[in-house]
């Protein structure tokens, strides 16, 4: 179970207030009960003191002259000097011979008894008066006191426990805000920003500085974007005057090594416009600025198209293509792109095949979307090389000797993002590949992932 700091705030708090109750329960019964030991002690000492006071010697012997009110729970007995007993409450003259332990209890007729016992000289003679109060008096309080103590300490407990966990849980809430927009923030769009909290606390603090990165990040990102969108526009002008002086230099006579620099010069200035026009499409779509013309398509014939493209490509190399699309599968895309997306895949397929191979186009529907593969039999990728595909640039050792740019796979996954799909790929050295791209078939039935990426490639 993760440790959350609510939970853990809960834990500590619960384990404070275990704490706590376990010193103060003690601490208030004690004290309880050692009141109610002195309450007890000044009704014996009154109950005494009124008897005494209402005593009466006449010639030798000891009398009551008034009427004594006692409470029927104390027990009292007044002996003289000889021990016989002069006055006593009903029942009382168990006292007499009553023998009291360190504690000042005695025990009669099975129950527990609390005993003031004292010694008073009257003129000449010694008397004595013994007073006592059940312990149940006490014991009937300090059981009700324990009976309470037990059912409110966890009670009390609970309801403390879930307080701090409720409250605990408020005061995280805006971090948990934070936590959503960040997440959805990092996901690509970096326009976007953390609602700032009106309480000056450490959360607004927090959302202030987390929005403050974002501030620099979005412009350090946006200076990247508009120099290579820049460097692109800067580079086509120069790339085109090469192709067109090439161009005119074909038609002029030239010797065999002349005519050979120029094949390299315009396959190179070709390969730079290639990259140029991708760079700009890439460009175009960090700025969010291409525009979705989604509609109905029918997979089969806008994957047949494409094949018919390549055929010629395909078939120098030896490679035989395959369209098993099923008839009639329909994807909602926008066709420009999906073409672009196809000749991206396709074309790597024919690429980095072998001579002799195959490449295979296959779909599927699956739950709200629509599955496309395409496999080939080529000189296929390690497991290292595989995580790199769809970065910019990025083109593995065995690729280079073939023409490319390393941009053909981050376009296929900004297209892919911009429909709200999916792409991955499999491979396998020397073996093959298979670039599976899933899109949604309706609108409005999009990937988890599209909350990533939905613009930018
Ligand atoms: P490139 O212009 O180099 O083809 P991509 O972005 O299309 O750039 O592909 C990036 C790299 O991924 C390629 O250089 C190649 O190493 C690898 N790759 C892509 N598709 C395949 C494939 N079907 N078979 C083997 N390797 C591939």
């Amino acid at each position: 179970m993760r440790l959350t700091i609510k939970r853990r705030i809960a834990a500590l708090y619960t384990l404070l207030t275990v704490v706590l109750l376990a010193i103060l329960l003690p601490i208030v019964y004690g004290t309880v009960s050692a009141s109610l030991n002195l309450d007890i002690q000044s009704r014996l000492e009154s109950a005494i003191a009124q008897v005494l006071i209402a005593v009466d010697d006449q010639d030798e012997k000891f009398t009551i002259n008034s009427q004594v009110d006692l409470p029927d729970y104390i027990s009292l007995c007044v002996t003289d000097q000889e021990g016989r007993v002069f006055f006593s409450t009903s029942g009382g003259q168990w006292l007499k011979d009553a023998s009291v332990d360190g504690n000042k209890k005695t025990s009669y007729q099975n129950e527990t008894y609390t005993v003031l016992k004292e010694d008073f000289q009257i003129e000449e003679y010694v008397v004595t008066a013994s007073a006592a109060i059940s312990s149940d008096y006490a014991e009937q309080s300090l059981s009700t006191l324990r009976w309470l103590l037990l059912v409110l300490a966890p009670i009390y407990l609970g309801l403390s426990v879930a307080g701090a966990y409720l409250l605990a849980k408020r005061a995280i809430r805006p971090i948990a805000d934070i936590t959503r927009t960040a997440e959805t923030i990092s996901a690509g769009d970096l326009s976007k920003r953390i609602a700032e909290p009106v309480a000056r606390d450490e959360v607004q603090e927090l959302a202030i500085t987390f929005n403050t990165m974002l501030d620099r990040l979005q412009e350090s990102f946006q200076r990247e974007r508009q120099f290579t969108s820049d460097a692109s526009h800067e580079l086509r002008t120069p790339v085109a005057v090469i192709s067109a002086c090439a161009e005119e230099l074909a038609g002029e006579p030239l010797s065999e090594d002349g005519r050979e620099t120029l094949e390299a010069v315009q396959k190179e200035s070709q390969r730079m416009n290639k990259i140029i026009s991708q760079l700009l499409v890439l460009t175009r779509g960090y700025e969010g600025r291409y525009h979705l013309d989604k509609e109905r398509l029918p997979l089969r014939e806008a994957v047949g198209s494409v094949l018919e493209e390549m055929k010629e490509l395909a078939a120098a190399q030896g490679i035989s293509l395959f369209n098993q699309v099923p008839e009639g599968m329909e994807v909602w895309a926008d066709q420009s792109l999906l073409t672009q997306l196809l000749i991206n895949l396709v074309g790597n397929a024919v690429k980095y095949g072998t001579k002799g191979g195959w490449v295979i186009i296959r779909a599927a529907q699956e739950k709200g979307s629509c599955v496309l593969t395409v496999s080939d039999n080529g000189i296929g990728m390690s497991p290292e090389e595989l995580e790199h595909i769809f970065e910019r640039f990025y083109r593995a050792d065995k690729a280079r000797d073939r023409s490319g740019s390393g941009l053909g796979l981050s376009i296929a996954q900004w297209i892919v993002h911009l429909h709200g799909g999916e792409i991955t790929a499999q491979s396998q050295l020397g073996k093959g590949s298979q670039f599976t791209v899933a899109l949604p078939r309706r609108e409005g039935a999009p990937f988890p992932s599209e909350k990533k990426e939905r613009s930018r490639p």
